[in-house]
């Protein structure tokens, strides 16, 4: 098979494996041999850039950076919808629209899932691009975001109208939400508050590759035709065209991801056994939904019927009562976290809510609580979500108690009694006793020997705090000095666990710098970010030295974390644990292999450098490439698979790079392909 039949069947294959897992739900293949497969593909594309497909799968991986959103008008207008809350308010719309149109209505029940509204547009099978509703007039292109959600179709299957509009909605499903909040916490960064609201901030980050990060989903629910299409023949009156009911099946076939739970109807009888149904089943969807919309059926009908100045006639939202109930509070409780940051929790009287007891609710922050005006004594309304956590989201005034008085937000750390901060800007206090507050030492160390950071098997969090509290160790760097004599004597530990322990500990001195540097616990300073300083700095030393203006000049470092790091070092203490740690033999300086060992990594591709480089020089970066083996090529043609870029790069090469769609990389970026 030729090169280029053997992209285009790898492509073919792949994107059948995407439609499968995102589209379907129902993988064919593992994610070992899926990622295998697209290696492979990137592997030819990089060797043959030239037979690359514009709309590659190896594309969804991001990395288009947009600085400023470019406003699109909307081709068709993004309506909202007019609401309605009771059958009596489904019936008076049933009665406007029977005075308007003849004959019978039938109508399509959809569920109205909670995200950020999306206009995809496509040409000849390939999107094109893809708009926010903005205004409802124009909105935000952001196209090369919403490329790389994987069930968005980069190109379409079988029968499609040459020119289109789809709509649909962009959602965070709650499992991805989720997990996403547990990796903002470990990094001490406030979690994220609901899912509807962070799909929308998705779309506007500006580099897509965070945004490929992001588990977002996207709904569909609407075809905008520019010509006359009519994939499923005339209709009885011989028209062209096709209902909305069918157009929710064109789009599946087309690719696209529909939710099976749309139904066609025939009476508001029939829309409010759907309601019902739902009402009580959505709960188990993966997803947010905050009602069901209801549509007129058939397309000529929709058109008599036509739009107010804010929604369309036919059609209309039915909300649904949010799951509420209401319970006694009977005490404001707070926790301290690894980095000091105080959260008060609601200790409710238990209440049974959406199929589980609930017995405690977040409060996020004493602005949240001063806001409601939530006090010890009152009723509250708890609401559940698909978030881990209930929320409370309003007070019962009327049953409030005569003496009741409003809530004082803690001044003194609940558990060592310090004075708390509030730094200008921020929601949360924070205890700043940072090297003798319990819950942030245990906190620290456990996120020092977690998975992803120093991984020490054999040590658990639950020993971590026993070892705190027996005043066994106080920080992290004290752990390198247990020994299995000393251990031992604790609750639930055998001389084979002590010995898995001390031998776990030992083994983690090989971890690589980077991981050590994510494990230190420096507020902010995450796995990507400790993986850009160690490239950057290479050792710790260097990191220590940096000034904030050296920081925030490394790409990708802002000033809030530029200012953690200087913080962190500043810390006698923390340079003394560092000091400590070097001691012990654990890795502080970049692995050699990385910067300088000979590795295939790069075989198979040619790089173009150009510019001037902050971290190594150009020649430096050239033995790099060739050390990895890569080639290194003066000019830029179709057979180059990146270019390096640095500073003061001249115009003409950038230009030619886009023409030939070579991804333009820089130094950082390029390093990283090394780890
Ligand atoms: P609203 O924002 O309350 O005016 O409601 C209108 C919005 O509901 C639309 O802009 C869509 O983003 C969203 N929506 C969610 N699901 C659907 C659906 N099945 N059909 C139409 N709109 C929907
Ligand atoms: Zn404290």
């Amino acid at each position: 098979m030729d090169i280029q039949q053997q992209i285009k069947t790898l492509s073919e294959e792949l994107r059948q494996h995407n439609y499968n897992y995102y589209v379907l739900d129902n993988p064919t293949i593992s994610d070992y041999e899926f990622d295998i497969k697209l290696q492979q593909l990137q592997e030819l594309e990089a060797k043959h850039p030239e037979f690359t497909e514009a709309d590659s799968p190896t594309k969804r991986v991001g990395g288009e950076v947009t600085k400023n959103f470019e406003t699109v008008v909307h081709e068709h207008r993004m309506y909202s919808l007019d609401n309605s809350y009771s059958k009596e308010d489904l019936l008076d719309w049933e009665t406007r629209i029977k005075k308007l149109v003849d004959g019978d209505v039938q109508y399509t029940c959809e569920l109205k899932y909670d995200g950020a509204s999306i206009s995809l547009t496509y040409e000849n099978g390939s999107l094109l691009r893809a708009v926010t509703r903005g205004d409802g007039t124009q909105g935000d292109n952001v196209t090369a975001n919403i490329k790389t959600i994987k069930s968005v179709p980069l190109k379409l299957k079988g029968n499609y109208p040459p020119k289109f509009a789809i709509r649909g909605e962009i959602v965070l499903p709650f499992e991805g939400f989720n997990k996403m909040n547990e990796e903002r916490i470990e990094i001490g960064e406030e979690p994220y508050r609901n899912p509807r609201n962070t799909a929308s901030g998705s779309l506007k980050l500006q580099d897509s590759s965070e945004v490929a990060k992001r588990p977002l989903e996207c709904l569909l629910y609407s075809i905008i035709l520019y010509d006359n299409f009519s994939p499923f023949g005339r209709n009885a009156e011989g028209k062209e065209g096709f209902t909305q009911f069918e157009s929710l099946e064109l789009a599946r076939q087309m690719g696209f991801k529909v939710p099976g739970a749309a139904k066609l109807v025939n009476s508001i009888d029939e829309v409010l056994e759907f309601v019902d149904y739902w009402d009580v089943h959505r709960h188990d969807l993966p997803y947010e939904t905050d009602g069901v919309v209801i549509k007129v059926n058939d397309l000529q009908q929709q058109e008599e019927l036509g739009y107010t100045a804010k929604a369309p006639r036919w059609a209309i939202a039915y909300k649904f009562k949010a799951e509420q109930v209401s319970t006694r509070l009977n005490e404001i409780t707070y926790q301290v976290g690894r980095t000091g940051a105080i959260t008060p929790v609601a200790n409710l009287e238990p209440v049974e809510l959406a199929g589980t007891t609930v017995k405690r609710a977040s409060l996020h922050n004493a602005d949240q609580i001063e806001k409601l005006d939530i006090r010890v004594g009152d009723e509250v309304f708890v609401e559940k979500g698909g978030e881990i956590i209930p929320k409370i989201i309003a007070v019962d005034l009327t049953k409030r108690q005569m003496d009741s008085q409003p809530t004082q937000y803690i001044t003194h750390c609940p558990e060592c009694d310090t004075e708390l901060v509030r730094q200008e800007g921020e929601a949360q206090h924070y205890c700043p006793n940072y090297n003798g507050c319990k819950p942030q030492i245990i906190g620290r160390i456990q996120h020092f020997i977690s998975r992803k950071a120093m991984d020490i098997e054999g040590l658990g969090g639950e020993t971590v705090a026993l070892l705190v509290n027996e005043g066994l160790i106080y920080n992290y760097s004290d752990l390198y000095e247990l020994t299995k004599e000393q251990v031992m004597p604790l609750e639930r530990m055998a001389e084979k666990s002590a010995e898995n322990l001390v031998n776990g500990i030992e083994a983690s001195k090989q971890i690589p710098f980077e991981r050590v540097l994510f494990a230190l616990g420096i507020r902010y300073v995450g796995e990507t970010v400790a993986k850009k300083l160690a490239i950057h700095y290479k050792n710790i030393d260097a990191l220590s030295q940096a000034t904030l203006l050296d920081l925030v000049n490394v790409d990708e470092i802002g000033i809030k974390i530029a200012e953690s790091v200087v913080d962190f070092f500043l810390s006698e203490q923390n340079v003394h644990i560092i000091d400590r740690l070097k001691e012990f033999g654990v890795q502080l300086t970049l692995s050699e292999d990385v910067l300088a060992n000979q590795t295939d990594k790069l075989k198979g591709q040619t790089f173009v450098v150009s510019g001037v480089f902050e971290t190594v020089s150009r020649n430096e970066l050239k033995k790099l490439i060739e050390d990895n083996g890569g080639k290194v090529s003066s000019s830029i043609s179709s057979k180059t698979s990146y270019l390096v870029a640095g500073d003061k790069m001249g115009p003409s090469k950038r230009e030619k790079a886009e023409n030939l769609h070579i991804p333009i990389i820089n130094e950082i970026n390029f390093l990283q392909m090394l780890i």
